[in-house]
């Protein structure tokens, strides 16, 4: 592109970064911040010839699991993978159009945090989203750099860094050192497995079906990583007696909320260690010194700080804010070509 036209396209343009994640969908504009933070959830209508995009991000979370037989509500990138194609591109440009609201022709730069296990396949899909939602350019960086970014992290010196980020979908552990990714791993558990066990086990032990928002709602309430019986607390759940078929209220309390996630809490421990021992022994002694980076938003359950650093034996830190991390670290990789240079993988 010649000089003069990157110059008159940059004067109307509004460059973007954006937090694709499982569970939460963050824009950051340039010069402005955070200028959109929704689930990533598309509401679908099925049958007929095609399918049909009702909703996306609140309208169409608040229709999880109330919707009629022909709607369903989905995360299309539940898994930190791009399970739907198509919905996930019609979310990324129903999320760019309402940052853009009626500037039709912005044509933006956008940087694209992706899971770091990410295969070209799904690469290309993302920038094809990007574009047919009118990127000028598209680039990508990995989450757990953008998180390392976002956290303040030195990530260009040769130092060894530990991110650790809970999600919705996935935890990802990287090491980060001279602007790369030394290695990395991804589970999915994180913070939907967590509401999932909390489903089955009220399901089981108490006939009672609860939907997904209000197993996080539990979580969320009284979810705790380090048992604390001196401070019990507890919850009244609403949901329906599969015996009697009847609407029913129970009461539970935080340690039986705590035995039940902390299985997915132990395989987060488990990868964490595992990273530790594959870790280069120089980068290694970085990370006993520095201690571990802890992000996303599984960071706000209560204790995971304490259960966690007890367990490793290294100090912890989690993010100033856990669910902007990501997107606050590609906003400073939009707000600086040196930045951009060095950590974008495409
Ligand atoms: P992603 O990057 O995959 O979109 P986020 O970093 O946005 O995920 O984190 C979303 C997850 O964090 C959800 O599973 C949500 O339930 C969980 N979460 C958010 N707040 C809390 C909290 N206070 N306590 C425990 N979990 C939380
Ligand atoms: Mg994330």
């Amino acid at each position: 592109m010649s000089f003069i036209s990157d110059t008159i396209l940059g004067a109307f343009s509004s460059d973007l970064a954006i937090d694709l994640g499982t569970a939460n969908t963050l824009v950051f504009e340039k010069g402005k911040g955070i200028v959109l933070s929704e689930p990533s959830v598309v509401a679908v209508q099925t049958g007929g010839m095609k399918n049909r995009v009702l909703a996306v991000g609140f309208e169409a979370k608040n229709m999880l699991g109330r919707t009629p037989g022909n709607i369903i509500a989905m995360r299309p990138i539940r898994d930190g993978v791009i399970a739907d194609f198509e919905v996930t591109e019609a979310m990324l440009r129903h999320f760019i159009f309402k940052v853009h609201k009626r500037r039709r022709f912005v044509r933006s730069r956008i940087v694209i945090a992706v899971p770091s296990g990410i295969t070209p396949v799904e690469k290309r899909a993302v920038i094809e989203a990007a574009e047919s939602a009118g990127a000028r350019e598209v680039f990508l960086i990995e989450e757990p750099m953008a998180a390392a970014i976002g956290a303040g992290l030195p990530i260009s010196e040769p130092i060894g860094n530990m991110i650790v980020d809970i999600g919705g979908g996935t935890t990802e552990v990287a090491v980060i050192s001279l602007a790369s990714i030394v290695h990395s791993r991804s589970i999915r558990v994180a913070g939907y497995t967590m509401d999932l066990a909390i489903m089955q086990h009220i399901k089981k032990n108490y006939n009672l079906a609860i939907g997904e928002q209000t197993a996080e709602n539990i979580k969320i309430a009284i979810g705790n990583a380090y048992p604390d019986p001196e401070r019990l607390e507890t919850i009244d759940v609403k949901g329906r007696d599969l015996v009697l078929g009847i609407p029913k209220i129970l009461t539970i309390d935080s340690e039986e909320i705590r035995k039940i996630i902390s299985e997915q809490i132990n395989a987060i421990l488990e990868i964490i260690k595992v990273t530790l021992e594959l870790t280069p022994p120089e980068l290694a002694g970085d990370i006993v010194d520095r201690g571990i980076v802890l992000t996303g938003g599984g960071a706000l359950l209560k204790n995971i700080d304490k259960l966690l650093g007890e367990e490793t034996g290294l100090p912890i830190t989690i993010t100033e804010n856990p669910l902007s991390t990501v997107v606050l670290g590609s906003g400073k990789v939009i707000e600086s070509i040196e930045i951009l240079k060095q950590v974008t993988i495409r």
